[in-house]
């Protein structure tokens, strides 16, 4: 059983008591859709265990970070935003406005991106 956060939205989204519109699942990670898209293609690809951010990775978790990227071109090519081009994002904490505290991965893309949106 994958380690998780009772309080945690995308550990709930895991478990199934939150419901998503999943695109892609296996043992070790999960890739849905964004429930507020910022352009055309909003996905969001997690570690099935409970990781606050980028700033809790260690030598220990590492081997979700593999898993998840090694995804992300096959992901882009089925969304059809892999020749185009498109933008992967982690924000971490308060000034990176991380708003859900479970590492994820934005997968952006659908139209020429500023870099703010
Ligand atoms: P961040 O601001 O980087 O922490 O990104 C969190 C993202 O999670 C935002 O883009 C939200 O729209 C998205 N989000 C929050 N709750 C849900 C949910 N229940 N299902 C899908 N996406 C969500």
């Amino acid at each position: 059983m994958h380690n998780q956060n009772n309080n945690c939205v995308f550990c709930k989204i895991i478990a199934g008591e939150i419901p998503s519109k999943k695109i892609y699942e296996d043992e070790d990670i999960l890739i849905f859709y964004d429930i507020n898209p910022v352009a055309p293609v909003h996905v969001l690809a997690i570690p099935k265990i409970h990781i606050e951010s980028l700033n809790s990775i260690n030598i220990d978790n590492i081997e979700y970070i593999p898993k998840i990227f090694e995804k992300i071109p096959e992901i882009a090519k089925n969304l059809g935003i892999f020749e185009d081009g498109y933008r992967v994002i982690t924000n971490i904490g308060e000034n990176g406005q991380q708003s859900v505290g479970h590492l994820h991965f934005h997968i952006i893309g659908g139209r020429k991106l500023k870099w703010e949106f």
